[in-house]
């Protein structure tokens, strides 16, 4: 079966591990964690970065900083459960939107028609690594005073208008799962843009709600509880994992963008002939992390059968993706669609997934895709 994802993996992250296991330092907010937050705060452009536990809690922690009981939360039915659940938790409400049929973003002009007096945060979704209209949503959000969250869960570095995802917004929530560009096996990050006072309170509500951090750093002399937060610090084994991956940021961007590409231009004669519709990248999206690549086919039949000839036939695994969200037991209990479903749902019906990932080399995409035209024949 060739595999849909292969985390990329250096010997300097095995190293790293062994230095940490044999210092004793294996629990959260040691050297490697330091480094990794270092590394996102220089290149990605923000204030602060809290290593997580994983993209959720990143997500959860963003949460805890921006809404109660009762508020609602502006979010695409087209994502990770835990974009919306997050929010739930914390007793909000999520309000979905509809997507746009070209990204799959959140459809910046119907966010508008969607605020309430409850509306607290705007959550944009960055589907695929590609930048939502953050000119646009953030001009929204000033004129409404509400709080943009960021999910830049699949951007880690992509840009938008030369600025890096997940930092444009006053949260951005980054996912170093598995299956992601950069892997830490499960963690994340949660980005503070510039509000000193917000940096402030995530340091403490991701310290289980004390100012511990305060205390190690000796300014104080012993730390106390002070509100509700969470143990959120991934463990030191996982950020030496990668911070390698992180170094070699632009090699593994440069590589996984040569996949893409060539998926596109071997499959370009098939998008000519209206077999299937591939992506297009707006002009706003000044770098592309490649996070993955997929196209839309003709509806929900076509692919269902492509998966089974892929998988089956094949060996070669394909995917769908998400479930919209306001379509499951969950959405129905915790959230409400805003607005008409006019494209969430049947072009998230349409969505293939191929394999994509660090080093997988020419044949390998060459083979996928002339399995690809084998099922047209
Ligand atoms: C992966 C992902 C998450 C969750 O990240 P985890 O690290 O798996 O918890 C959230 N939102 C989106 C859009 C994602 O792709």
């Amino acid at each position: 079966m060739v595999r849909f994802h292969l985390p990329p993996l250096f010997d300097d992250s095995l190293k790293n591990i062994e230095e940490a296991l044999r210092k004793g330092e294996t629990c959260g907010d040691g050297d490697f964690t330091a480094k990794c937050e270092e590394w996102i705060q220089d290149n990605l452009g923000v204030y602060e970065a809290h290593l997580t536990t994983s993209g959720t809690d990143a997500l959860e922690l963003a949460a805890m900083l921006t809404v109660e009981p009762g508020d609602e939360v502006i979010v695409p039915s087209f994502t990770f459960v835990t974009t919306a659940s997050s929010y739930v938790r914390q007793g909000a409400k999520a309000v979905f939107v509809d997507v746009r049929p070209d990204t799959m973003n959140i459809d910046e002009n119907l966010i508008e028609d969607a605020i309430t007096e409850k509306t607290k945060v705007i959550c944009p979704v960055h589907y695929a690594g590609v930048g939502a209209e953050m000119d646009k949503i953030m001009e929204i959000a000033k004129k409404h005073n509400l709080i943009v969250v960021e999910d830049a869960a699949q951007a880690v570095y992509s840009q938008y208008k030369g600025k890096s995802l997940g930092s444009i917004g006053d949260i951005g929530c980054l996912s170093f799962h598995e299956t992601k560009n950069y892997s830490m096996g499960e963690g994340g990050a949660t980005l503070i843009r510039d509000d000193k006072e917000l940096a402030d309170e995530a340091e403490r509500r991701r310290e289980s709600g004390t100012n511990r951090r305060r205390y190690i750093r000796g300014e104080l002399d012993k730390y106390t509880w002070e509100f509700l937060g969470s143990s959120f610090l991934p463990s030191e084994l996982n950020a030496a994992l990668l911070l390698p991956q992180l170094e070699r940021a632009e090699q593994i961007n440069v590589d996984r963008n040569h996949s893409w590409n060539l998926y596109v231009e071997m499959l370009a004669d098939l998008d000519k002939q209206g077999i299937i519709e591939l992506p297009k990248l707006p002009e706003s999206c000044t770098r592309f992390n490649a996070h993955m690549f997929y196209y839309k086919m003709k509806d929900i039949d076509e692919r269902t059968a492509f998966i089974d000839y892929m998988m089956n036939k094949k060996k070669i695994k394909v995917m769908s993706h998400y479930i919209p969200l306001h379509d499951t037991n969950g959405g129905h209990k915790y959230a409400r669609f805003h607005g008409e479903d006019k494209w969430t749902t049947k072009e998230s019906e349409r969505l293939v997934r191929m394999p994509l990932y660090y080093n997988m080399g020419d044949d390998t995409v060459e083979m996928i895709v002339e399995a690809i035209k084998d099922f047209y024949k």
